[in-house]
């Protein structure tokens, strides 16, 4: 009893104990399984990250980095870029040879997408493969395709379509097998961009509109107004201006999940830069201003000045225009990945139009035959790498088509596992039609036969003693005889009559009597041969009918006849014997026909019963 209540308490502070630790596990952030969450909605993941500070600054190392990675991941979403650039900083200096690859994997994707930002290409590509190694060690096959499709991004922007095409198609069928709608979206924007680059405009907005398509089911605000961004920005290549303020103005909308106003300079580049190359100088000029003034993307910031620069040209307004012209020069000079790229050779242009409106018409001519001279040189060099696009391009269509080609097997194949249920299911049903046809025939014949017998039995047989009818008996009789030689034929009938049978009603009743008729039609089957024809005629009348049977031979059969009516009990429990009286007659000149045949049976019969019946008279 003692012991019991022991272990009642301890099982009671155990409970208690575990209680509060239950309930801090209900509490604590899944940091591992968070990125749904993230997506789903960046600004609310960022503030409840922001308030487990403190709590998080208590964690292990791996806990806090873990912590300290996903608040990096909203701030980038949020577009808070400066906070990112720290969070993955400081993260990046806690790394140690112990650390989760996941974690490392993680932080070189972020690490390479601020290098990229900051239009540090060579050194983000670099990141982002080590970054791939990183994934593809921990087999982490969603994060590998993640960051394989950022790489090839990347690559695309300082024109290495060839290798990016090869990385994004290789992405796409491994998001593919991976069954990751999100990962498959990631891919299709990409392949948008990258379209977009190479002037496909048609494809680049038929793929940003699947991605798009597909952030919505998901509910992903931010990836939802990168799409829209992407779709924009291939309307502004495109020259379609109008669709392409249009839907920057739906991204501006869409960039509500953030309180961010900074993140408003992606709208206002994209709108300044279409309205100048529209000719809008004016307006462009403004909106232009307004995304200088909020903290963008470095070479974004070049193309704006460049634009700045020609529309201010365009309105004479040609010191400001210097001076932008000036900004751009900085900072292509300081992103040595962008020198002697189109982009920035057209700083020299816009120089020689600046010279031109001036009136420095020497410096002009001189600067614009060294751009000319530069640009073609250029092109020589990018012919090759033009050939390369092609090549690239279409060894993409290529996988393309045979990845439809596999999916459409696969469709073929299940179309065909379907058909083949389907005719089985059918075979089978029919085989089952037909088994029921045959079978409802069957028992249709069956009983039709059944019916026909019964029906023959009916029409030739007597219902009581099971013998033939009457009407049978004397057919078969008038046929034996008609044409038939009495000379030569011999043919005999037995006309039997039982004796006192109505003695035999009147003493037993009919049932016995109907019993005592059918046991003289059994003894009768004993006592005829085969092919003797044998049948009840009337009440307690017999007539047999034996072909090829003389006189005599007739005789023998109804003495055998009586004798075995006397051996046989007839009335079961009686002493009282049942006989029976047969007369005989047979073909002869004198008897030729049926009816006079019977005549005389029926004649013999008479005498026998006269003569003290049980007895054989022949005629
Ligand atoms: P006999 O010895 O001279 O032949 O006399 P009998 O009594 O046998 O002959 P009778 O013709 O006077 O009587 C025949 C009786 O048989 C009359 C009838 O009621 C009876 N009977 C006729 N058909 C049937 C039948 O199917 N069942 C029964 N139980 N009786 C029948
Ligand atoms: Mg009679
Ligand atoms: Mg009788």
């Amino acid at each position: 009893m003692k012991k019991a209540l022991q272990a009642c308490y301890a099982t009671l502070i155990i409970l208690l104990l575990s209680f509060p630790i239950t309930v801090m596990s209900d509490e604590s952030v899944d940091f591992i399984a968070m990125d749904h969450e993230i997506y789903l909605d960046p600004w609310l993941s960022y503030q409840k990250l922001i308030s487990l500070q403190s709590e998080a600054e208590n964690y292990d190392e791996r806990d806090y980095l873990w912590w300290l990675l996903r608040k990096a991941q909203t701030e980038n979403l949020v577009y808070f870029y400066g906070d990112f650039s720290e969070s993955v900083k400081q993260a990046n200096n806690l790394i140690t040879a112990t650390t989760p690859l996941v974690i490392q994997a993680h932080l070189s994707l972020f690490q390479g997408l601020i290098e990229r930002r900051e239009g540090s290409y060579s050194e983000s590509q670099e990141t982002l493969a080590k970054a791939l190694l990183q994934a593809k060690e921990a087999k982490l096959s969603s994060l590998y395709v993640y960051i394989k499709q950022e790489l090839a991004y990347t690559k695309t922007l300082t024109e290495l379509f060839d290798t990016s095409l090869v990385d994004i198609q290789e992405a796409y069928v491994e998001a593919f097998a991976l069954k990751d709608q999100y990962l498959i979206a990631s891919i299709n924007e990409t392949y948008g961009a990258i379209y977009g680059y190479l002037d496909d405009y048609e494809k680049s907005i038929e793929y940003y509109q699947r991605a798009l398509e597909s952030y919505q089911n998901m509910g992903y605000p931010a990836h939802v107004a990168e799409a829209l961004y992407g779709l924009a920005s291939t309307y502004r290549y495109w020259k379609k201006y109008d669709l392409a303020i249009k839907y920057f103005e739906l991204y501006q909308q869409k960039t509500d999940y953030t309180p961010n106003s900074n993140i408003s300079f992606f709208s206002a580049y994209g709108i300044g830069m279409t309205l100048a190359e529209k000719g809008d100088c004016l307006d462009a000029i403004a909106i232009i201003n307004k995304a200088l003034a909020l903290n963008g993307i470095v070479d974004y910031n070049a193309e704006l000045y460049k634009r700045q620069a020609s529309c201010l040209i365009e309105l004479g307004r040609l010191d400001e225009a210097g001076v932008a012209i000036a900004n751009a020069r900085t900072i292509f000079a300081n992103i040595p990945e962008l020198i002697g790229t189109k982009w920035q050779l057209e700083v020299k242009k816009i120089s020689a139009e600046l010279a031109h409106a001036q009136g420095q018409y020497d410096v002009s001519f001189r600067m614009l035959g060294q751009y000319y001279s530069e640009f073609t040189e250029l092109l020589l060099k990018n012919s090759s790498q033009r050939l390369l696009k092609v090549r690239a391009g279409l060894e993409m269509e290529r996988m393309k088509i045979s990845q439809a080609l596999e999916e459409k097997h696969t469709q073929v194949e299940t179309l065909e596992q379907e058909k083949r249920q389907n005719d089985s299911t059918q075979n089978l049903y029919f085989s089952l039609f037909i088994l029921c046809v045959v079978l409802i025939v069957f028992i249709v014949i069956v009983a039709q036969y059944q019916g026909n017998r019964r029906m023959h039995a009916l029409m030739v047989k007597d219902s009581l003693s099971g013998l033939f009818n009457r009407r049978y008996i004397f057919d078969y009789l008038n046929k034996s005889v008609l044409g038939s030689n009495p000379e030569k034929t011999q043919l005999s009938i037995l006309l039997i009559d039982i004796d006192d049978f109505k003695n035999i009603n009147d003493t037993y009743g009919h049932p016995v009597g109907d019993d005592v008729i059918r046991k003289v039609a059994e003894i009768g089957l004993d006592a005829l041969r085969q092919g003797d024809m044998y049948a009840r005629i009337g009440g307690e009348e017999f007539l047999c009918v034996l072909p090829r049977t003389s006189i005599l031979e007739a005789k023998k059969v109804a003495e055998r006849f009586l004798a075995l009516m006397s051996k046989s009990n007839i009335i079961k429990g009686q002493q009282d014997n049942v006989t029976v009286s047969i007369g005989i007659a047979a073909l002869s000149s004198q008897c030729q026909d049926s009816n006079q045949l019977y005549i005389n049976a029926d004649h013999a019969l008479y005498q026998a019963k006269r003569q003290g019946k049980n007895q054989v008279n022949v005629f």
